[in-house]
């Protein structure tokens, strides 16, 4: 039976409201009251830790701002962080940042206001990585973050990323590093030592190990951070000298080469998910964290298993799932990994161990314009500020690796060490977030529209609509130059086909769940509010517009063009 449709475009008709386009270039972002002189980026991570935070818009302009809390009761009724109110009231719809930023949280970052100078400093995800800590600093952890969106209005989502069964290292009893010189002998060992370990001894996490190596391997630190010849096994060790030199960190990832390729042998038959892995899902689950990262994701099975055992144990499921693309198989089986999961990660640092290093970046592109087309979050990960580990400035190269991950509309980057145990974590975000910035405004300047072809990805005759309406919107967009795109949406489903469009201006995503929202805060251009809403459209814009405007985040007259997923619709009107 044929379907009837009702699609209404609602195009504001009444006469003291003008629908042409303001111009806002000139008038639309006056210097606010709260404008300091432009103070320098090295000023940045000191202010950020004092007690009333000065916050470094985006333009150099400084802006003190309060906490929403301080906000009358009624225009608390939506929920946004500081910073974003900061950055709207200062500078204007069109300069907020498009790209996410995700920080692994690590010793230099666990303290309640570490991770608030984080938050502050612009990220919108922070990362566990389940290879270091115990399971009590990882709870105490998604505490004080949680705590952080409680008391400070923020969506900051938790990542929970798994260890994965790949070889690697020990924790090296302890220590934060250790020195292999060139020519020293050092053993890898399967056995079981209490610490302190004996000297230039390292433990390998795979019983086959011993088993599985060959004298004359090459063996291959981090992907060949440090490389050492395989010279003798003895039982459970194998005696190796160090062919290149370098640091040897915990938990470094382990493989070996045999005549110029990768040995797969039995390790190759290791399961994506080891048992630690299992407990670990278990406490992700329990924690409610936002999304769990899946390590050396070999195939779409894993995911769907993962999924039906998420959704038979947590009450909402509404964890999400991202695959780390970090392997050969993973990157055979790249589209359909991608269709199963939420979302993926480009794990940079262990495929170019297992990829030749000058094939990551066409693989860096490719993940990324499949998870764009398939409309699933990306974050380019590991090494985009590796220097900044002791360093307090970037390379140069480094700032052109950020750039083209944020020119190729990757929705979030990633630190590393960089933030968990470097010198200098927040000047890292806050090259990462300049960075994005800058190269985000040059391409609106330039006006380079995206042109990608995406293809249809609707499963049913509804997801086709909220599509095309996505679709003609973000186009729309782009045509009348609005000032925001407004969704209201229970799922984060159309607010997801926004950002999917890359579209000029921010995307302001209105949702009445705060798990929806944490979720959000991985997407590209979106800037998730908490707000309860009706099914009355004409009143939520209305009821929106006016706490927006009470907090000083929209102005009269500039131009909204809003859908919503419960009445099928787009709407274009200036703001009254
Ligand atoms: P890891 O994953 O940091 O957990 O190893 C990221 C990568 O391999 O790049
Ligand atoms: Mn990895």
């Amino acid at each position: 039976m044929a379907q009837t449709l009702r699609l209404p475009i609602h195009l504001s008709s009444s006469p003291n409201r003008s629908l042409s386009k303001p111009s806002f270039s000139k008038t639309l972002h006056p210097r606010s009251p709260f404008s300091a002189p432009r103070r320098p980026i090295s000023a940045l991570s000191s202010d950020l830790g004092s007690p009333s935070p000065i916050l470094v818009s985006d333009n150099g302009k400084g802006a003190i701002f309060h906490s929403s809390a301080a906000s009358s009761a009624e225009s608390s009724a939506i929920e946004v962080d500081a910073v974003t109110e900061a950055e709207l009231k200062e500078n204007g719809f069109r300069s907020t940042r498009r790209t996410k930023l995700v920080c692994t949280i690590g010793p230099a970052t666990c303290e309640f206001e570490q991770l608030e100078a984080l938050a502050v400093g612009g990220m919108n995800v922070a990362r566990i990585n389940m290879c270091h800590g115990t399971r009590e600093w990882h709870r105490h952890v998604i505490g004080l973050v949680r705590r952080l969106n409680v008391e400070k209005g923020f969506a900051v989502a938790v990542m929970m990323d798994t260890e994965g069964s790949e070889i690697h290292m020990g924790d090296l009893g302890g220590a934060a590093s250790a020195k292999a010189e060139d020519g020293e002998i050092w053993t890898f060992s399967v056995r079981a030592f209490d610490s302190p370990l004996p000297d230039n001894t390292i433990s390998v996490n795979y019983d086959g190990f011993a088993e599985d190596v060959k004298v004359g391997d090459e063996l291959l630190v981090d992907g060949g951070m440090v490389r050492f010849d395989v010279i003798e096994k003895i039982g459970p060790d194998v005696k190796c000298r160090c062919t290149d030199p370098g640091l040897l960190l915990p938990r470094a990832n382990l493989t070996f080469w045999r005549d110029g390729s990768l040995v797969r042998e039995r390790n190759a038959m290791l399961p994506t998910i080891s048992s630690k892995d299992w407990l670990d899902i278990d406490f992700g689950i329990a924690e409610g964290v936002d999304f769990i990262a899946i390590s050396f994701v070999k195939s779409a099975e894993v995911i769907n298993h993962l999924k039906s055992y998420i959704a038979a144990r947590s009450r909402d499921s509404d964890v999400a799932l991202i695959a780390k693309i970090e392997s050969i198989d993973s990157l055979k089986n790249l589209e359909e990994i991608i269709r199963a999961s939420d979302g993926a990660m480009v794990a940079r640092g262990d495929l170019g161990a297992q990829i030749p290093l000058e094939q990551v970046p066409s693989a860096q592109q490719r993940i990324v314009q499949v998870c764009r087309q398939l409309n699933k979050p990306v974050i380019v990960a590991s090494q985009l500020l590796e220097s900044m580990i002791e360093y307090p400035t970037p390379t140069r190269a480094e700032v052109a690796d950020v750039s083209e991950a944020v020119r190729q509309r990757a929705d979030a980057l990633m630190l590393s060490g960089e933030s968990a145990m470097g010198q200098y974590p927040d000047k890292a975000l806050a090259v990462l977030r300049s960075v994005s910035l800058r190269i985000e405004r040059w391409w609106r300047e330039e006006k380079r529209h995206e042109a990608m072809e995406l293809p249809d990805i609707a499963s049913s005759f509804s997801d086709s609509i909220s599509e095309e309406i996505c679709n003609s919107a973000a186009k729309m967009a782009n045509n009348l130059e609005v000032d925001a795109l407004f969704v209201y949406t229970k799922t984060g489903h159309m607010a997801s086909l926004l950002s999917r469009c890359r579209p000029d201006c921010p995307i302001f995503a209105f949702t009445a769940t705060t798990s929806v929202r944490r979720r959000l805060n991985l997407q590209w251009g979106l800037i998730p509010f908490r707000l309860g809403f009706s099914d009355d459209m004409e009143s939520n814009l209305h009821r929106t517009f006016a706490l927006l405007k009470a907090r000083g985040m929209i102005k009269s007259g500039d131009l909204v063009i809003a859908v919503s997923d419960m009445l099928q619709s787009i709407q274009v009107m200036n703001v009254p």
